[in-house]
């Protein structure tokens, strides 16, 4: 320990005006209020220290040697004995969990801190690339991630989990980050992941798994922005980013939106300090800020307002199964239907469009049972009940694009076995989206839309030379339609305008084609509107949709007035290591017992990004007690 004053308190007068309002409205920042000249009560600690996090009145800091010490109020000191860099915390389970880096071993460790003393110690195998920051990120209670930079300049999102001595982590995906990016912090909330780079600003990316690698700044360095000369360590303290400007006496904090960014505050701290680190305690009441020209460890208490109300993280369900990739790469993958085998509900099947390519059956396990080579299918239905040729037999429809037709396929209604049964040529020139519905008479329709907004229906025949087509209505919306479903007990249909609204209508040949609006498109319904399909049981019926705009999916009551019911998404298994879904064209449910796996039935969604590993699209099963039970249905 330095010969230091102990805990010598400095009053820093927030300084204001730091900022200027020239460069505000390109970063969509506003000005900070006038009265926000609060002081900020530095402290020194008496340790040296290269990071630290305050956790109930002890420090967890990284020595300048490496050790990773705990001191308690009283002086008490504890060590951890790893070469430590690095400290990210979150609270899992009620406890706070540490993960640091073991640069002799390059290896992660992850530890807890019970009762003032370092424990339930775990410790990672060596990664390949050095790690130059680390930072963690919970993205529902059930998963953890860590964000790690390499030091060229990658972002490795991983995800963790503990069994037996080991910290155990899988790569989810990896990115490339700015040039010298130094600095990362994740705020939960909104799940987003901020990066500095030194010499540019802040950047803001989507934290979650499944989402598109992009990026968009919360401050740059003047004269692009506020910072004064360089963007350096982060923080998340109230809701509230906090930037340090490296080797300066500059801090800042902003406060966080899901897309937007307001300075709240800037303190200059006394001119002997050099920022070099910089943590803020999980309650967001304290934080640590290491300054480089002494080694000395400065605590403040912060002041910050409570974080704004923002609007309710969406909840996330896990898929139990996925599905064999399909065979096409890039977007290849787009709409299920299921088929229920009557006599043994868990041999029930899943039917996938790969619309680059043809059709392929999946069990429930998600292992591929068939394939068949049915050229640019796009959207697929079954109805069961049918007979062809006479025979009873269950029927398959899917939206053919390379003849604008309706391809159909009879299955067999003990096996499940699926054969090429003809097409219907349609009236169409761009083929799209399709759906089939069985009226109560036992007749069997399938509606196909074209890309410029209108709707066919076509009643499907059966004769002794087999099945054939006849149009009975035809109606139109004004934009590009793709998704549609039919509940068949309450002789309805919906559709989906993919930039506009969900609309329904009678969904018999001879009623009137007046629409109804389920919902437009919204913060909630985010376009495009893709796959739908509603779920009855009894008189209970529900309407789910993909908002794919925003990578979830909403329910809603499916008869009038069509009631909002609530919306998730579907995030990792981290147990059976399943990666979530995400850019969901088609979808389908079914309220059938499917076994054991399945009592209440299933929901199968397309997946767009196919990862752990990165493969070729796929189809993601989530069970119908999942949804059931988030929901009170
Ligand atoms: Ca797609
Ligand atoms: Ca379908
Ligand atoms: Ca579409
Ligand atoms: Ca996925
Ligand atoms: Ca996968």
């Amino acid at each position: 320990m330095k010969n230091k004053p102990f805990n010598t308190p400095i009053k820093v007068a927030a300084l204001l005006p730091l900022l200027t309002l020239a460069a505000c409205a390109d970063l969509g920042i506003k000005s900070s209020s006038s009265d926000n000249s609060e002081n900020l009560l530095m402290q020194q600690q008496p340790m040296e220290a290269e990071q630290a996090a305050f956790i109930n009145g002890q420090w967890l800091s990284v020595h300048p040697d490496g050790n990773m010490l705990l001191t308690a109020a009283d002086g008490q000191q504890q060590t951890l004995d790893i070469s430590a860099e690095y400290i990210s915390e979150r609270n899992v389970d009620g406890q706070p969990l540490f993960i640091s880096v073991d640069a002799s071993a390059n290896r992660l460790v992850s530890y807890s801190v019970r009762d003032g003393k370092i424990s339930d110690i775990h410790y990672g195998q060596p990664l390949p690339y050095p790690m130059e920051g680390i930072c963690l990120y919970q993205p529902s209670a059930s998963e953890l991630n860590l964000f790690v930079m390499d030091e060229n300049q990658m972002a490795h999102q991983l995800l963790l989990s503990m069994s037996g001595n080991t910290l155990k982590h899988s790569e989810i995906r990896q990115f490339p980050l700015p040039p010298q990016s130094e600095y990362c912090v994740v705020d939960d909330e909104t799940d987003q992941l901020f990066v500095s780079e030194e010499n540019i600003g802040v950047w803001a990316y989507n934290a979650r798994a499944e989402s598109e690698v992009s990026r968009k700044p919360v401050d740059l360095v003047q004269p692009w922005g506020q910072l004064q000369d360089n963007a350096g360590p982060l923080a998340i303290a109230n809701g509230q980013l906090l930037i340090g400007e490296l080797g300066s006496n500059l801090l800042h904090s902003y406060r966080i939106e899901s897309s937007k960014y307001s300075a709240t505050f800037s303190w200059q701290l006394p001119q002997n300090i050099a920022i070099d680190s910089l943590t803020a305690s999980m309650d967001g009441s304290h934080i640590a800020l290491l300054d480089d020209n002494s080694s000395a460890l400065y605590s403040a208490q912060l002041q910050l307002p409570e974080r704004a109300a923002t609007a309710q993280r969406i909840a996330q369900l896990s898929p139990s199964a996925e599905t064999t990739p399909v065979a096409s790469a890039g977007d290849a993958a787009d709409d299920p239907a299921i088929w229920v085998n009557k006599k043994i509900p868990a041999d029930s099947l899943v039917l996938g469009t790969d619309k680059q390519h043809g059709l392929y059956v999946y069990d429930l396990h998600g292992n591929q049972v068939q394939e068949l080579n049915a050229g640019r299918v796009n959207n697929v239905d079954v109805r069961q009940g049918f007979t062809f040729k006479g025979k009873t037999m269950d029927i398959a429809a899917a939206s053919q694009r390379d003849r604008n037709s309706i391809a159909l396929f009879a299955i067999n209604p003990a096996s499940g076995l699926l054969t090429a049964a003809g097409e219907v040529a349609t009236d169409l020139s761009d083929i799209y989206g399709m759906c089939m519905y069985k009226n109560p008479h036992g007749e069997f329709f399938v509606f196909v839309n074209d890309k410029d907004g209108r709707f066919e229906q076509w009643q499907l025949l059966d004769a002794a030379s087999g099945w054939s087509g006849k149009k009975v209505r035809e109606f139109a919306v004004a934009t590009q339609p793709e998704g549609c479903a039919a509940d068949d007990a309450e002789q309805r249909l919906f559709i989906g305008e993919e930039d506009v609204a969900v609309w329904t209508l009678a969904a018999d040949a001879d009623a009137s084609a007046e629409m109804t609006m389920v919902s437009p498109v919204s913060e909630i319904l985010v376009d495009d509107i893709e796959g739908m399909d509603v779920y009855r049981k009894g008189d209970k019926a529900y309407l789910i949709v993909s908002s794919q705009g925003n990578d979830s999916y909403v329910v809603y009551q499916a008869e009038a007035p069509y009631t909002y019911i609530g919306r998730f998404r579907i995030g990792i298994n981290a147990e059976k290591s399943i990666d979530g879904a995400s850019e969901t064209d088609g979808l389908t449910v079914s309220s059938a017992d499917l076994g054991d796996e399945y009592p209440h039935g299933m929901l199968v969604v397309q997946d767009g990004r196919n990862m752990l590993p990165d493969d070729a699209q796929n189809f993601k099963y989530v069970d119908w007690d999942d949804i059931r039970q988030l929901f009170n249905l």
